[in-house]
């Protein structure tokens, strides 16, 4: 099964991505999360991504697709994948309907998720990571401020550069400019379902499945 995620940044695209990846065992692609391993890595990737990355704004096009068709041609994604973060622009619609086309698949499901921009806001300012286990978490929903719920490392948060409320308000300029039109884009093409991101996550998780 192939399935692209859309949403603003911070609606729980990447959330449900997780859950719907170990659930239906295929991969969960998020071309956010190959970029922030590139410029971890320092390599030449990387280094061209990160002050792109840090200003919140996209990086090319070229760029992108190179790195979609190498993930979309891995024999990992044979048996499908989820797609998280791409495409975000027409361009990248285009691209990947060329390799859809190489690879045979017909047809994606599409699933857009939706929340307000404060409380976009709100929950991205608030958004953690455990330096120790990779854990994404949420600072307003924590019991102990300090501790991280699952692998218990103390004082071990880091939070994303992308997440300074600035680069939040300039990614939602982003979205709305130029990664909503895409969806116009696949107007035609293929139904759509959306889901209010401001359900709990597990009711969230329970309408895509019930989908398909
Ligand atoms: P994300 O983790 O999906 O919020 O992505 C973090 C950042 O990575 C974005 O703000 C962009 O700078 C970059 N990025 C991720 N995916 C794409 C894409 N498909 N096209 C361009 N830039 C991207």
């Amino acid at each position: 099964m192939e399935i692209i995620l859309f949403g603003a940044p911070g609606v729980g695209k990447g959330t449900q991505a997780k859950i719907l990846s170990s659930r239906l065992h295929i991969p969960h692609i998020s071309t956010g999360d190959i970029l922030r391993l590139a410029i971890s890595k320092k390599t030449e990737l990387g280094l061209k991504a990160k002050a792109i990355m840090d200003l919140g704004n996209l990086v090319p096009d070229d760029i992108m697709g190179g790195i979609i068709k190498d993930v979309l041609n891995d024999p990992k994604s044979k048996n499908g994948f989820i797609l998280d973060g791409f495409p975000r622009t027409i361009e990248q619609a285009g691209i990947l309907d060329e390799i859809f086309k190489e690879l045979g698949i017909k047809k994606a499901k599409l699933i857009l998720i939706t929340a307000k921009d404060e409380l976009i806001i709100q929950r991205l300012s608030k958004r953690r990571e455990c330096d120790a286990c990779g854990n994404i978490i949420n600072l307003n929903y924590l019991k102990d401020a300090n501790k991280c719920p699952t692998c218990g490392s103390k004082n071990s948060f880091i939070k994303r550069k992308d997440d300074e409320v600035d680069i939040i308000k300039n990614r939602l300029k982003v979205f709305h400019k130029t990664t909503e039109p895409v969806l116009k884009y696949y107007e035609n093409k293929s139904d759509l379902l959306v889901i209010d991101g401001t359900l709990p996550v597990d009711e969230v998780t329970k309408i895509i499945i019930n989908s398909f």
